[in-house]
């Protein structure tokens, strides 16, 4: 880890699980040993911080039985305040129900369900406002014009609930991973770029993880290089011993 900030590590539940199956996630997480934490009493004495993005109408249930070690990720929200947006959920909701953060970004949004930059960008700048965290995700390219459109909005705001996660489109669930040196360029590139276009302070504090089939096999290799400050974990979330073999790889 270069950045400054503890190891982050986010589980992508995407659009799976029953209420029956994630009872069962739910209760493997609880009683996952968690190398890291030093006192599950003292959050903040943990050395990693680990969120769990379930789809929407599960968020009340992981809430209510979730150990609170691990807090809730949304997987979306609206670039504004709530009212005539049919099928929308807001930041204001998710404050509502104990979300603290939300991923924003994401490959699948961008190219399965058309957003750009720019609604991504509006998105985030609303859910910072309400003082939510986002996990800002950048494809596999950092494009300048990419990076412009969706950081220029994203510096209007407070840099410190920002996390950035980058996933190059090719690893995401086709078990192709970048290798650790790859992975580490693009890292250094973004450290690079926030130093240039927003601040040095900034570019040291703000976490930047990877995702991309990050798995129980593979995320040791992957958390030892500098630059690499956690994960954003899509499948391999989904079993809870493998994503606490991941939460553990910050040892
Ligand atoms: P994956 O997904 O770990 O299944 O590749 C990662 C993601 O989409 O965040």
């Amino acid at each position: 880890m270069a950045g400054t900030g503890k190891f982050f590590v986010g589980g992508n539940w995407k659009c799976n699980g029953t209420k029956d199956s994630i009872k069962q996630l739910v209760s493997d997480l609880n009683s996952a040993t968690l190398e890291p934490d030093v006192d599950l009493s003292f959050s903040s004495l943990t050395s990693a911080d680990v969120v769990v993005g379930p789809p929407f109408v599960y968020i009340d249930q992981v809430k209510s039985s979730l150990s609170d070690r691990i807090e809730i990720a949304a997987q979306n929200s609206w670039i504004g305040k709530g009212g005539a947006f049919t099928g929308e959920i807001s930041a204001e909701q998710l404050k509502d129900i104990g979300c603290k953060w939300v991923i924003l970004g994401h490959s699948e949004r961008r190219h399965v369900i058309g957003e750009n930059d720019e609604f991504i960008g509006k998105k985030a700048a609303y859910a910072l406002g309400q003082n939510l965290g986002v996990i800002a995700c950048i494809g596999e390219l950092l494009e300048e014009r990419e990076a412009g459109k969706t950081f220029d909005v994203y510096a209007v705001s407070s840099w410190d609930n920002i996390v950035i996660a980058y996933e190059p489109v090719w690893a995401i669930g086709t078990g192709k991973v970048a290798s650790p040196e790859q992975a580490q360029e693009v890292h250094v590139a973004v450290r690079d770029w926030l130093a240039k276009n927003v601040s040095p302070e900034v570019a040291s504090k703000t976490r930047i993880i990877y995702g991309g089939s990050v798995n129980a096999g593979n995320s040791a290799e992957l958390a030892k290089k500098e630059d690499i400050d956690g994960f954003l974990v899509g499948g391999a979330s989904l079993k809870g011993s493998d994503f606490a073999t991941i939460i553990n790889s910050v040892t």
